[in-house]
């Protein structure tokens, strides 16, 4: 954050990174956990994902524990906007934007390296883990702490827990239930499988 230099690096990436982002579209996994929200058998999705696709396939409850790159936040104060312009604006000048507000420093609103978890959403992803009587884990290593943590308690609190991920994970041992495959197949097959006309978009 104190190098100018490392500042307009970091918004160059980000700004090509960007326009991969904008292209991206919800995938059959982001669209059944909206529908199964809809359908209230969800309560709602703790991710570290940051590009914004829950929130496009139509999930609502979506705590975002590392941030997301669709907004710009300030470091100096509480303003926060939608990046599309902010990036286009850095496209624009070839200069790294000041805050409108306090003229403070801009970055995207993830969680970078050196950055805590946001308190708050923390604390409900918690209190979600705590309160569920079915816990998925989706395409998660289970390997980075706070996050691996809230399987654990859900299961110690009596929830069921499922484990669905490419490799073996250190929570296997406690799992209910683990699919070793990747997501978009396992979704796809249950679709198929699906005859609960509630289930049907
Ligand atoms: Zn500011």
């Amino acid at each position: 954050m104190a190098s100018a230099d490392s500042r307009y690096e970091y918004w160059r990436q980000k700004s090509e990174a960007h326009r991969d982002f904008a292209d991206a579209t919800p995938n059959i996994t982001h669209n059944t956990l909206a529908n199964w929200e809809r359908n209230g058998r969800l309560r709602g999705i703790i991710t570290q994902n940051i590009d914004g696709l829950h929130q496009d396939a139509g999930s609502q409850d979506v705590l975002e524990l590392h941030g997301t790159a669709r907004e710009i936040a300030c470091m100096d104060c509480d303003w926060r906007e939608p990046a599309d312009s902010w990036v286009a604006k850095f496209v624009a000048d070839d200069r790294v934007p000041d805050c409108p507000k306090c003229n403070g420093r801009l970055k995207h609103a993830t969680v970078s390296f050196g950055q805590t978890l946001p308190t708050e959403v923390l604390r409900t992803a918690f209190k979600w883990a705590t309160e569920s009587d079915l816990f998925l884990t989706l395409g998660s290593s289970l390997v980075v702490h706070p996050t691996a943590s809230l399987p654990q308690i859900a299961r110690e609190r009596g929830a069921k827990l499922v484990i669905v991920n490419r490799d073996p994970t250190p929570l296997d041992s406690i799992a209910n239930l683990i699919v070793n495959a990747p997501l978009g197949e396992l979704f796809a097959a249950m679709n198929t499988v699906s005859n609960d006309p509630r289930e049907q978009s």
